[in-house]
C-alpha cells in the first residue's frame, strides 16, 4: 500500500489537521500518527486547497511539440497546483475525433503528473461550418464532456444551437470563445480605445465579445442546454451573464489571471508578450472581472495556458502569435490580486480553481471536499511566499511568460496528484524524476 501523511495543513486556510493517504484515497483526516512506511510532507502553516482544475490550456501536441508537449505542459500544470488540465481542441491534427481524443487521454495517463481530459471541437477542423463527432467523441474512452473551436467563435447560430442540442442529453457543454469575426477579425489585436488608436494597432471592440454571449445565452434558454464563456474579458460581458444566471438560464464563466491583473495600457511598449486573444481591456474591465469572480458571476479561473515558440512570438507586435504561459503562475497571480485585497479567501479560491471548475467539465472525482473517502487531489500553499517569477526556470517548453520579473505573494508548494507527490518545491525543486515515466492505468481517481 502507498501511504503519504501531510503534517498540519490547513484545509482551505482555516483549522490546522493531518491528512492520510492510503492507495491515492484521503482515508484519516484530524490528527494521525504517521505509520512507519508513510511518506510525510510537513505541511505546517500551508494551506491545503483540492487539487487546481484548469478548463482552458493549450499543449500543443500533437502538431506543435516545439512549442510544449503533453509531457512539459503536464509538468508545468503539476508545478502550478494543477491536478487536471482541459487540453483544447486546436492542435494538429485537430481534436475532433474519439480516436484524437483518446490519444490526448492516453499521453496525459503516460505522464501521470496531472490529468490530461481532451476538449473536443465542436465543427470538424474548427471550421464552423460542420458539427465534429460530439455523440463518438462522449461515447469514447476520453468521455468527451467539454466542446469547443476555441481559437475560433462559433459564430453561425444555427451551428451553436445544433451543437447545444446534441450535448445536451448526456450533460455535455459548449466553451465559446466569443468573438464575433465581422466586428473583431483575425487581425484585430488589440482593445478597441485609446490605446488601439495611439499605436495604430487593429482594434479588438468589447461589443465582439458581448454580442456573441447575448446571443449565446438566448440560445442555451431556447434549447435548454449549457453555455460556458471562455476567457470573459469586459464588463459588459460580465453584466449579460448576471442578467442570464438571474434568470436561471444555465451559463457558466471563466476568466484568465492575465484579464484579472493586466490592462491596455501594457502594449505602449509594444511587446508581444502581452499580445492575447481577447486582448488586454482597460481598469474599468479588470474592476468588473474582479468583482464578478468575488460575487460568482464569473464561476472559475482557467489560465488559457498558450505556449508559444520564439519564431512564433518574437515579431513585430501585429505579426506576433496571440497568447501567454499561465500554468504555472495562476495560483499566485490570483493570490496576489483577489486574496490579498480581500476579494476572495482561500475557501473561494477552492471554488473558483478546483470545484467549479471540475463541475462545469464534468469530473465527479476532481474538486472534491479534503474528507474521508474523497480521491487525494490536493495543492499546498504557502500564502505568504514571494515569489519572483523567472521565465527561464519554467517547465513549459516555452518562455512567453508576461509575468517575468514580477514578485507574487502567495505560490503552491507542494502538488498530490491521485496520492502522489507531483511537485514538492522543498524537495528537489522540480517534477520527481520516477514520476516522469510512471504509467498508470484504469479510471481516473
Ligand atoms: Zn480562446
Amino acid at each position: 500500500m502507498n501511504r503519504l501523511v501531510i503534517r498540519g495543513a490547513r484545509l482551505l486556510g482555516a483549522h490546522a489537521a493531518d491528512l492520510l493517504v492510503e492507495d491515492g484515497i484521503i482515508t484519516d483526516v484530524g490528527s494521525v500518527s504517521a505509520p512507519a512506511d508513510a511518506e510525510v510532507l510537513d505541511a505546517d502553516g500551508l494551506v491545503a486547497l483540492p487539487g487546481l482544475v484548469d478548463l482552458h490550456v493549450h499543449l500543443r501536441e500533437p502538431g506543435r511539440e516545439d512549442a510544449e508537449t503533453i509531457a512539459t505542459g503536464s509538468a508545468a500544470a503539476a508545478a502550478g497546483g494543477f491536478t487536471a488540465v482541459f487540453a483544447m481542441a486546436n492542435t494538429s491534427p485537430v481534436t475532433d475525433t474519439a480516436e484524437a481524443a483518446e490519444r490526448v487521454l492516453d499521453l496525459g495517463r503516460a505522464c501521470g503528473l496531472t490529468e490530461v481530459v481532451p476538449v473536443g471541437a465542436v465543427t470538424k477542423g474548427l471550421e464552423g461550418a460542420e458539427l465534429a463527432e460530439l455523440g463518438l467523441m462522449a461515447r469514447s474512452r476520453a468521455r468527451v464532456r467539454v466542446f469547443s473551436d476555441d481559437g475560433h467563435c462559433v459564430h453561425d447560430a444555427r451551428i451553436m444551437r445544433r451543437a447545444l442540442e446534441y450535448v445536451k442529453p448526456f450533460g455535455g457543454v459548449i466553451s465559446q470563445h466569443a468573438q464575433d469575426p465581422r466586428l473583431a477579425g483575425r487581425e484585430a489585436c488589440c482593445h478597441e480605445g485609446e490605446v488601439s488608436g495611439r499605436l495604430g494597432l487593429p482594434g479588438w471592440p468589447g461589443i465582439a465579445e458581448e454580442s456573441i454571449v447575448a446571443r449565446d445565452v438566448m440560445l442555451a434558454r431556447h434549447t435548454g442546454s449549457r453555455v460556458h464563456v471562455a476567457h470573459v474579458s469586459t464588463a459588459g460581458t460580465v453584466e449579460v451573464i448576471r442578467w442570464a444566471k438571474a434568470q436561471g438560464i444555465d451559463v457558466t464563466a471563466e476568466v484568465t489571471p492575465h484579464h484579472l491583473a493586466l490592462t491596455t495600457d501594457l502594449l505602449l511598449g509594444y511587446d508581444p508578450v502581452y499580445k492575447v486573444n481577447p486582448p488586454l481591456r482597460p481598469t474599468e474591465d479588470v474592476e468588473a472581472l474582479r468583482a464578478g469572480l468575488a460575487d460568482g458571476t464569473i464561476d472559475a479561473v482557467a489560465t488559457d495556458h498558450a505556449p508559444h515558440a520564439r519564431h512564433d512570438k518574437e515579431h513585430a507586435f501585429v505579426d506576433a502569435a496571440f497568447g501567454m504561459l499561465g500554468l504555472e503562475t495562476a495560483l499566485s497571480v490570483v493570490s496576489e490580486v483577489m486574496v490579498r485585497p480581500g476579494l476572495l479567501g482561500w475557501a473561494d479560491v477552492a471554488r473558483v480553481m478546483s470545484s467549479a471548475p471540475a463541475r462545469i467539465g464534468g469530473l465527479a472525482h476532481q474538486g472534491r471536499e479534503l474528507a474521508i473517502g474523497s480521491p487525494a487531489h490536493i495543492t499546498l500553499v504557502d500564502p505568504d511566499r514571494e515569489v519572483t517569477v523567472d521565465a527561464a526556470a519554467s517547465r513549459s517548453r516555452s518562455r512567453n511568460n508576461p509575468w517575468h520579473g514580477h514578485t507574487l505573494r502567495g505560490a503552491v508548494l507542494a502538488t498530490v496528484h491521485r496520492g502522489r507527490v507531483t511537485h514538492d518545491v522543498r524537495n528537489d525543486a522540480g517534477t520527481r524524476r520516477e514520476l516522469t515515466n510512471a504509467t498508470t492505468s484504469g479510471a481516473d481517481l
